[in-house]
C-alpha cells in the first residue's frame, strides 16, 4: 500500500472511531438526561392532574374532561375509588390496561404519607406516578399516571438522525480532505524518492525543485547538495584522470626523445669511417641526453615526494644571504660563459624554512634566468616587507607573454617545447619550484615582459 492510502485510511479509521464514539457518547448521555427530566416532569404533572380530577364532576362530561386531560398532558390516567377499584381508565389501550384494583401498598403509602404523589419505578418500560385525589365532586380518590419510556426517549430519533447525518458528511468531507492532504504530504516524497534513485544511478546533475519550508524542504537541500558534491567529486577524479593520463603521456615522451638521440648517437659510433672530432660529438650528445634522463627522474621523484610526504619539509632558522651565495657560487661560470652578470645582494635576512629544498628552488630559478637570457643581468635579492622576506630572481631574457603565465607551474608545461629541450630542460623545474613553496606554505609569483625579462619571486617568514 502506498504511503498516500496508508495516509488517507488512517485519517479516515481515525475519524470514523472518533465519530462513533461522540455520537454513542452523546446519545447515552441525552437518553439519561431526558429520562431524569421525565421523572421530574411525571411527578409535578401528577400533581396538577389531581387539582384537575378533583374538580372534575361526576355525570356525562367526566369521562370527555378526563380524556381531555389525558390528551394535553400526554400521559394515560387511571382512576381507583375509595376501595382502590379502578372505574376510569384513558386513553384505552389493550395492552397497557390499569390493574383493575389498586396495589394495596400503594394505597396505604398514599393515605399515610403527607405528601400528594409517590412516584413508583418497578424499572419496566413505563414511569409511574401515583396521587391522592379528594374530591366532594365525583368518587376519584387514586390516580395512576403513567407513560412509557420510548415516549420520553421520542427527542433522540431526530437527535441520532442528525448525528448520523453529521457523521456521514463529516466522512465524506474528511475522505476528500484526507485525499487532498495524503497527496500534499506524499507528493514530496514521491519526487524525493525519484531525486535519490537518479543520484544512485549517476544522475547528478538533476536539482530538485522542492518550494516547502518543512522537512522536505530541507531533505531536498540537502539532496541537492549532496548531488551537487558529488558532480564536483566526479569532475574533480574525471580532471585527476585526465590529468594523470597526460602525466604518463608526457613522461613517455620526455624519455623517449632523448632516447632517441642516444640510440642515434650510439648507431653512428658503430660506424668506422668516423673521426676522432665526430666520435667525440656523437659521445658529447648521448652524455647530455643520458644526463637530461636523470635529471627528469630525480626532478618526477622529487615531486612525488612532496605529493605524499608532508614531513619532507624539515624547517629551520637561517640567512637567506648564505643561500643566496650558494647559488651564486654554482652558477657563476655558467653566466660568465654566457657573458651575463649575476648580481646578488649582500644583506642578512633569518628565514624560517628547510635551507636545502629553497636552495633547490633558488637554483632551478636562477638556471632557467641564465637560460633564457642572452645579454645582461640575472640578479637574486631579498627584501623585508612586513614580517615576511621577498626573495627575487630577476633577468633581462627573453620574457614570457601573458598568455603562458597561468600554466607555467604545470608538469611538462614549456612556452617553447623545443627551445627548452635543447637547454637541457625537463620542463619540471617550475612545478617543483611551486611543490616546494607549496609545503612551506608559500606563492610562487611571476611578471614578466616579452622581450625584456623576467621576474619571479616568493615570501618567507622572517624571524
Ligand atoms: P624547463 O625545464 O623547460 O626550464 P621549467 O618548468 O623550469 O622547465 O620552465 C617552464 C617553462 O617556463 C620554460 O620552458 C620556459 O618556457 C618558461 N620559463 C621559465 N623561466 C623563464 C625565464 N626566466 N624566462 C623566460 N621563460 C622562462
Amino acid at each position: 500500500m502506498s504511503i498516500r492510502a496508508k495516509l488517507a485510511w488512517t485519517f479516515i479509521l481515525l475519524l470514523i472511531f472518533g465519530v462513533t464514539a461522540i455520537g454513542s457518547y452523546s446519545i447515552l448521555f441525552i437518553r439519561n438526561y431526558l429520562l431524569d427530566e421525565g421523572r421530574k416532569q411525571i411527578v409535578n404533572d401528577a400533581e396538577w392532574l389531581a387539582i384537575t380530577i378533583e374538580n372534575l364532576r361526576t355525570g356525562e362530561n367526566f369521562e370527555t374532561n378526563l380524556n381531555e386531560a389525558a390528551r394535553t398532558s400526554g400521559y394515560r390516567l387511571a382512576i381507583y375509588d375509595e376501595d382502590g377499584s379502578l372505574f376510569a381508565e384513558v386513553p384505552y389501550h389493550e395492552q397497557l390496561q390499569a390493574s383493575s384494583e389498586i396495589d394495596p401498598s400503594i394505597k396505604e403509602q398514599l393515605d399515610t404519607q403527607v405528601q400528594k404523589t409517590f412516584f413508583d419505578d418497578p424499572g419496566e418500560d413505563e414511569l409511574i406516578t401515583y396521587a391522592r385525589v379528594q374530591s366532594p365532586h365525583n368518587p376519584a380518590r387514586y390516580l395512576k399516571v403513567s407513560i412509557v419510556k420510548d415516549q420520553i426517549y421520542q427527542p433522540i430519533k431526530t437527535i441520532r438522525w442528525i448525528i448520523y447525518t453529521g457523521m456521514f458528511i463529516a466522512i465524506g468531507l474528511v475522505l476528500l480532505v484526507s485525499m487532498l492532504f495524503a497527496r500534499y504530504i506524499s507528493q514530496p516524497i514521491t519526487q524525493l524518492e525519484t531525486a535519490a534513485k537518479n543520484i544512485a544511478r549517476g544522475k547528478t546533475n538533476q536539482t530538485l525543485n522542492l518550494d516547502r519550508k518543512d522537512e522536505f524542504g530541507t531533505l531536498a537541500k540537502s539532496l541537492n547538495q549532496m548531488a551537487e558534491k558529488l558532480q564536483s567529486d566526479n569532475l574533480a577524479l574525471k580532471r585527476l584522470y585526465q590529468k594523470q593520463t597526460q602525466f604518463f603521456a608526457d613522461i613517455t615522451h620526455e624519455i623517449r626523445n632523448p632516447l632517441h638521440t642516444v640510440a642515434g648517437s650510439l648507431e653512428m659510433l658503430q660506424m668506422d669511417n668516423l673521426d676522432e672530432k665526430q666520435k667525440k660529438k656523437y659521445l658529447v650528445t648521448a652524455e647530455r641526453q643520458t644526463k637530461r634522463i636523470d635529471r627528469l627522474f630525480k626532478d618526477l621523484v622529487t615531486l612525488q615526494r612532496y605529493d605524499s610526504d608532508n614531513q619532507f619539509i624539515q624547517k629551520k632558522q637561517f640567512d637567506i644571504k648564505e643561500t643566496i651565495q650558494l647559488v651564486v657560487d654554482q652558477h657563476e661560470q655558467e653566466a660568465a660563459d654566457k657573458g651575463l652578470k649575476l648580481k646578488s645582494q649582500k644583506k642578512s635576512y633569518t628565514v624560517t624554512a628547510d635551507p636545502d629544498k629553497i636552495e633547490q628552488v633558488l637554483d632551478n630559478l636562477v638556471t632557467n634566468a641564465i637560460k633564457f637570457t642572452n645579454v645582461g643581468t640575472v640578479e637574486i635579492s631579498a627584501k623585508k616587507v612586513d614580517d615576511r622576506v621577498e626573495v627575487s630572481v630577476k633577468d633581462t631574457g627573453i620574457g614570457i607573454s601573458e598568455e603562458h603565465l597561468d600554466r607555467l607551474y604545470d608538469r611538462f608545461y614549456r612556452t617553447d617545447k623545443a627551445r627548452s629541450r635543447d637547454k637541457g630542460g625537463t620542463g619540471l623545474g617550475l612545478a617543483v619550484v611551486k611543490s616546494i613553496l607549496n609545503s612551506h606554505g608559500s606563492e610562487i609569483f611571476v611578471e614578466s615582459e616579452p622581450g625584456k625579462g623576467s621576474r619571479f619571486w616568493f615570501h618567507l617568514p622572517a624571524k
